[in-house]
């Protein structure tokens, strides 16, 4: 098991790895948020140790790009700060778990041996569909540049959409998405959504991200709605 430590203080980041190679655990240490980056995109790691408490890019900024750069690695937080909305934070970022510190090497290894079990889990941070972006823990949306207000329920069902871009999904599956069980289940009121959601995201960009499959239900297109389409009707994706 191979370790990435990200802490700037070297007394901390040397105790944490001498403590690791002692249990037989492979541990590298980066010092700043941007060595870390470029070390987990050279090197295959099982776990991310990162502090949040860094110099220029914090930590959870560091978790953020780290997942935009495509690295699912399981990153365990380090938090001095016990409170709710750095966890929340941390987690939003990206974040796997989390531990406050001052911790107990013991339970350090175990939160590591936990997350390494695991493996690396496709998390993004952004939902995207071509020009559509849902940022689901601010609960924002837009296309291109634009922002675009939903309402509550109206972001349920882009969110569902945004999840399986691509992929047909039925007024069932959608409903299960995007409405909790207490709510009658009448399945025109996805009709009735779509609508809504195709005059806010569509009809004022002249796009047509989402498609009826007839007799099945609805179909978030992958590219966003406004890529060219060809003559055998599909759209160009770059790879
Ligand atoms: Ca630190």
């Amino acid at each position: 098991m191979r370790i990435l430590i990200v802490e700037d203080e070297v007394k901390m980041a040397a105790l944490i790895r001498r403590g690791m190679r002692a249990e037989g655990l492979a541990a590298d240490v980066a010092i700043t948020g941007d060595d870390a980056l470029w070390m987990a995109g050279s090197t295959e790691y099982d776990v991310i140790v990162l502090d949040v408490m860094l110099p220029t890019i914090d930590g959870f900024e560091t978790s953020r790009r780290l997942r935009a750069d495509g690295i699912w690695t399981p990153i365990l937080m380090l938090t001095a700060r016990d409170s709710v909305d750095d966890r929340i934070a941390g987690l939003d970022g990206g974040a796997d778990d989390y531990l406050i510190k001052p911790f107990s090497f013991a339970e350090l290894l175990a939160r590591i041996r936990a997350l390494s079990r695991r493996g690396p889990i496709e998390k993004p941070t952004l939902l995207t569909a071509g020009d559509l972006t849902l940022d689901p823990a601010s609960r924002r949306v837009w296309r291109d540049e634009t922002e675009i207000v939903l309402s509550t329920k109206e972001f349920a069902l882009l969110e569902a959409f945004m999840r399986r871009p691509g992929d047909i999904l039925t007024r069932y599956q959608l409903l299960e998405q995007a409405w909790d069980y207490d709510y009658e289940n009448r399945s025109n009121v996805i009709d009735v959504y779509v609508r809504y959601l195709r005059e806010k995201v569509d009809r004022p960009f002249e796009a047509q991200a989402i498609e009826t499959i007839r007799g099945t239900g609805y179909r978030l297109r992958a590219d966003g709605g406004r890529a060219p389409v060809t003559a055998s009707g599909d759209t160009h994706r770059s790879a």
